[in-house]
């Protein structure tokens, strides 16, 4: 595969929902073939949740950027049994979660598949997903509405509530150090 840009969203409404994201950001730093790019601030958010399922919980929710030259199909795979790992109620797997992803955009592309749909149908109906967008890159152009994020934020009408929260992304699990190579006199 060529290297592309994606988007991934994140979301945790269940249980230390800051660490759970840290640690999101952790994994997707160690993804295979892949450079994480950008990741925006976090944001706490009131649930869209017509159907109630959620618990109403409220997320915390990002975007990370990433530089990747998985497929598409092989990336969310991935993202899933990242959910897994990271404690997604299977059974239930439409309640309150510690960990959803999105595949938001994927360059340019335009996917329907059984299982995967790029960009994601709802990504700009929604204030949670689409404000850090702006804030990680404004001009992007949706492959499929040819509007940039930020034409697609000021249309918006999504009234539910989205506050950027001033923690550092990340920072439970700073990158560490790399060892040094020990000399030979060691
Ligand atoms: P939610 O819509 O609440 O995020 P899930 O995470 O359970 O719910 O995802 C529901 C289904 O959406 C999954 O089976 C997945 O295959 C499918 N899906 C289709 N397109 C996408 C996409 N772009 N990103 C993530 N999941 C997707
Ligand atoms: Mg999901």
């Amino acid at each position: 595969m060529p290297r592309e840009i994606s988007f991934i969203g994140f979301g945790s409404n269940v249980g230390d929902r800051q660490e759970l994201c840290d640690r999101a950001i952790a994994l997707m730093n160690l993804l295979p073939l892949s450079q994480v790019t950008g990741v925006s601030s976090y944001y706490e958010t009131e649930p869209v949740d017509p159907e109630g399922r959620l618990g109403g919980h409220w997320f915390y929710n990002g975007i990370v950027r990433l530089e990747t030259s998985l497929s598409p199909q092989r990336l969310l795979a991935i993202l899933q049994e990242t959910e897994r790992g990271l404690g997604r109620n299977e059974i239930n797997r439409q309640g309150p979660r510690t960990m959803d992803f999105d595949l938001l955009l994927f360059g340019q592309h335009q996917i329907d598949q059984p299982g995967l749909t790029v960009p994601h149908p709802r990504l700009h109906k929604r204030r949670f997903v689409m404000e850090p967008l702006v804030e990680l890159d404004p001009a992007y152009i949706h492959p499929a509405l040819h509007r940039s994020m930020h034409e697609l934020l000021e249309a918006l009408d999504d009234p539910n509530q989205v506050t950027k929260l001033s923690i550092k992304p990340g920072s439970t699990y700073p990158a560490r150090p790399t060892c040094s190579v020990p000399t030979a006199s060691e």
